[in-house]
């Protein structure tokens, strides 16, 4: 919930900047005067009176009441990350997939059609693929690059268009205007997972789209602490649809781990373009790697959607990256995954978690761990064959993080 009258704003003057918007949206301070937002951990609020009590919770009044649907430090944390996306509202939710869930459970009714790309997070796929079916939500999954493919999936029942760019780990870029365009002119909406850029390099709702997801996990927080999520959208849509669904099914962001979050969107537009020009370096120069057979990044003009990716996310390529290690042409998908697993061990300073979005650089193997539940054919439907790595690139210095992949990548054996 963003926007509950009766509860101030922050005055800050109109016009005011995205960077000044991260340090600054929120609520007003208490009578205290703090500086630093305060952590309401409070399950309830106490009421000066039984008929006030009554008036708040028939919504008469506008109050904070339970922290299962109202809570400061969540609402702050809520403001903040809907004046970042140029959003009318925003809610918070446990995670990034309780993001997901609420908002089609939110929108959506038994013999609606939603179509994804088939290239988004594999949890997402489960979850609208698997669970919602259950539930007479039907999916197709379709390609995340070509639109002729989203159009031609349109049915009269279509009521949702799921997108997510770039993609993981092969950072696929796909065209959020023209989705919108296509999901507006079936009367559908458009919804978007923005965990890889951050509103810090793109804003999917001013290219058109209805809804932005967020898993508050990833580059929200960015230090790799919580757990959280968040919806970002229209305010009739969310006051109306999404928040008396979280007062009745209680998938709440935690008030502690809500400021987390909030205290980590102050410094998410700095960390997000430090964090894309290292990697940025870091993909140049594996290109270069006479061990590298192919680089993943859409800063590089040799991306198939850098121009587009560009226009779209703010002229930066993100945080992440991949490459194929040579190996396969030689001696196939096992010398491939030797290769790599070779790179992975020898790095002395790159975390090995699948995790995302951590000042802390990671590395992974896709095949063996986010995509190793998937089968072998799958997998290389998908593009994620044996010598895959992914590296998500923090803070570290870039000439240390260089060192560390050379170490693995200059003493390959066959
Ligand atoms: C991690 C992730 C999610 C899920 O978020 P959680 O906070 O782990 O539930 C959703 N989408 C993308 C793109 C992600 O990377």
């Amino acid at each position: 919930m963003s926007d509950k009258p009766g509860i101030p704003r922050v005055d800050l003057p109109p016009g005011v900047h995205l960077d000044t918007l991260a340090v600054r949206e929120g609520l007003p301070a208490t009578p205290w005067g703090e500086n630093s937002e305060a952590l309401f951990l409070t399950s309830s609020f106490v009421h000066p009176d039984a008929a006030t009590a009554a008036a708040r919770f028939a919504n008469e009044e506008e109050a904070f009441v339970y922290t299962r649907f109202t809570n400061p430090t969540t609402m702050m944390m809520e403001r903040r990350l809907a004046a970042l996306e140029g959003a009318e509202a925003c809610i918070a939710t446990a995670s990034g997939m309780s993001a997901i869930l609420l908002l089609v459970m939110g929108l959506l009714k038994a013999g609606d059609h939603v179509i994804c790309s088939q290239s988004v997070f594999g949890s997402t796929i489960k979850l609208l693929g698997g669970e919602m079916a259950k539930f007479g939500v039907e999916t197709t999954f379709v390609s995340q690059t070509d639109v002729a493919q989203w159009r031609a999936a349109l049915r009269p029942n279509t009521r949702l268009l799921f997108a997510e760019t770039p993609t993981n780990p092969l950072t696929e870029v796909c065209d959020i205007a023209a989705l919108a365009g296509i999901a507006h002119g079936a009367g559908a909406w458009l919804a978007v997972d923005n965990c890889f850029c951050s509103p810090a390099l793109q804003q999917p709702l001013q290219l058109g789209a209805d809804f932005v997801i967020h898993s508050g996990t990833k580059y929200l927080d960015g230090q790799g602490r919580v757990i959280a999520g968040a919806v970002c959208g229209p305010q009739a849509e969310i006051e109306g649809k999404l928040v008396p669904l979280m007062r009745s099914a209680g998938m709440c962001l935690s008030p502690f781990n809500a400021w987390v979050v909030l205290k980590g969107l102050e410094t998410l537009s700095i960390r997000m373009r430090a964090q894309s020009e290292r990697a940025l370096a870091l993909a140049q120069w594996l290109q270069t790697h006479p061990q590298v057979e192919r680089v993943y990044y859409p800063g590089l003009a040799s991306h198939p959607q850098h121009e587009l990716a560009m226009r779209q996310q703010n002229g930066q390529g993100g945080a992440v990256l991949s490459f194929i290690v040579k190996g396969q042409a030689q001696g196939g998908p096992e010398l491939a995954r030797r290769h790599a697993f070779h790179v992975i061990d020898s790095t002395r300073i790159c975390s090995i978690t699948a995790n995302l979005g951590d000042t802390k650089t990671t590395i992974t193997h896709p095949s063996s761990t986010s995509h190793g539940r998937l089968s072998e054919d799958q997998r290389l439907a998908a593009g994620i064959t044996q010598g895959l790595i992914r590296v998500a690139v923090g803070l570290d210095d870039v000439q240390d993080l260089q060192a560390d992949l050379q170490r693995g990548l200059d003493t390959l054996t066959t």
